[in-house]
């Protein structure tokens, strides 16, 4: 707290980690070797940058650039650029944190990594969007590559903005580097299924912990919070494997809809129209609710899946959702849970997922991506969903082995801490003191 003053999502990111460690010291000592845990929570590199950029009015308007190269001992720094009003340091390293464990459970040899802006793009027009994106990209190319760092999306950056930000780094390098970035459009170097897969794993992650107790998705009502890019696909998959979501929400309110999400619907609002879930509530009729200062964690569900922000689950949200009768929570979002929540569920008996086990679907394809990307191949829609099925299956199997391994049936936070850890301290530990 005293090296890093002000970052409490990072402090918070990083206890929680450290906190599951206890078993593993006790058990093998020589994790706990001094400089190990000291050398895991230092970023290798951070970058702090100015980003110009004119408005359409022609004035000069002054962001923030981040990008936390936070580990490689296990690939080139993988992880998602956001653009939002609250990113600061500390935002940036939590989520540059989780990235490190997250991406040593998928096995697919990447290291952690996260960047992003206080730029807010809601409300800018295309053209101040994709300026920015440009000024943003200028200085962010000499920090990247295919075999370096290899950004993504995330909250405000999406199929748009890596774009933009692709067409600037191709200009400035002149270079087709494809695996630069992830997330591209499917015609120039993105893979299939990129944009559904965080939303899909989160689903698929919440079906493989109600499958190891003998349960079943099908039938289920759930509740989704947020409306963007990972709360739409996990109302999709939710629908596809015959569950009822019936809420979604975004910084304005939430949205209850008794006959079910109309996912066609919202995708129109959301997608095309670039609306908010307010329009989605007006344009349904009858059975929706807009409630402007209303929570869907209010909603009695079967299983819920938090996929907007950080800390938007508190512990009364959670004491809402037991007495309501929830079985399962994925996290979708990026610690949307605060600690306390995650006790009262762990408490409750409820299985639930952390989001570092049950989002790292998106990451899973961005790698499968970089993989099309190097062999210049583009596998089919099947073929990317059987993997994407695959490894969420085997990130459930490898959490749920590590707790029980661990003395802690059940615990999906300590499995997924624990054999995170577990991968990128031993190769930390063969690669020497770097
Ligand atoms: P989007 O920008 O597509 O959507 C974000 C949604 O969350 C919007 O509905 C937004 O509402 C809402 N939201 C954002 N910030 C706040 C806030 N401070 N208070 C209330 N609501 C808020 O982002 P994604 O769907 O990509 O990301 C959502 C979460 O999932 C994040 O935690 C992200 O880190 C995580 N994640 C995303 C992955 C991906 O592949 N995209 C991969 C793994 C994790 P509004 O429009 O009103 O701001």
């Amino acid at each position: 707290v005293r090296r890093n003053p002000g970052e409490s999502e990072f402090h918070q990111a990083a206890h929680e980690v450290l906190d599951s460690l206890g078993p593993v010291f006790a058990a093998h000592p020589e994790y706990a070797e001094p400089g190990l845990v000291e050398r895991l929570v230092e970023p290798e590199r951070q970058i702090i940058f100015r980003v110009p950029w004119q408005d359409d009015r022609g004035r000069v308007q002054v962001a923030r650039g981040f990008r936390v190269e936070f580990n490689s001992a296990l690939g080139p720094y993988k992880g998602g650029l956001r653009f939002h009003p609250t990113v600061s340091l500390g935002v940036v390293k939590f989520l540059g944190f989780e990235q490190i464990f997250k991406n040593a459970l998928t096995g697919l040899g990447i290291g952690g990594g996260k960047g992003g802006s206080d730029f807010d793009p809601r409300g800018r027009s295309d053209a101040e969007v994709m300026r920015f994106c440009q000024s943003f990209m200028t200085e962010l190319h000499r920090h990247i590559g295919e075999h370096t760092d290899v950004p993504a999306g995330d909250i405000g950056v999406g199929a748009r903005e890596i774009g933009y930000l692709f067409g600037q780094y191709r200009r400035i390098t002149n270079r087709w580097e494809a695996g630069v970035l992830t997330g591209k459009g499917t015609a120039w170097g993105g893979s299939e299924g990129r944009t559904a897969a965080t939303g899909y794993g989160s689903v698929l992650f919440a079906a493989e912990m109600l499958a190891a107790r003998g349960q079943d998705l099908a039938g289920l009502t759930a509740s989704v919070s947020g409306s963007g890019n990972v709360a739409l696909y996990t109302i999709e998959k939710l629908s596809a494997l015959g569950a009822h979501p019936v809420t979604c929400s975004d910084s304005q309110g939430c949205v209850v809809d008794e006959k079910g999400i109309d996912l066609e619907l919202l995708r129109t609002v959301k997608e095309v129209e670039r609306g908010r879930v307010s329009d989605y509530a007006e344009r349904r009729g009858g059975s929706a609710r807009f409630l402007p200062s209303g929570s869907v964690w209010d909603v009695p569900v079967d299983v819920a899946f938090p996929s907007a922000t950080q800390n938007e689950l508190g512990a009364d949200d959670a004491r809402a959702l037991v007495r309501g009768g929830v079985r399962a929570v994925s996290e979708g979002a990026n610690m949307p849970c605060t600690p306390e929540a995650v006790r009262v569920f762990q408490e409750a008996g409820v299985a639930f997922g952390p989001g570092k086990a049950a989002n790292a679907g998106g990451v899973a394809v961005s790698a499968l991506e970089m993989r099309q990307n190097a062999s210049r191949e583009s596998w089919g829609r099947e073929r990317v969903a059987a993997e994407l099925s695959v490894t969420m299956a085997g990130i459930h199997r490898v959490c749920h082995e590590t707790a029980e391994r661990f003395g802690r049936p059940g615990d999906y936070v300590t499995g997924a801490n624990i054999a995170g850890f577990l991968r990128v301290a031993d190769a930390m530990s063969a690669q020497g003191v770097v």
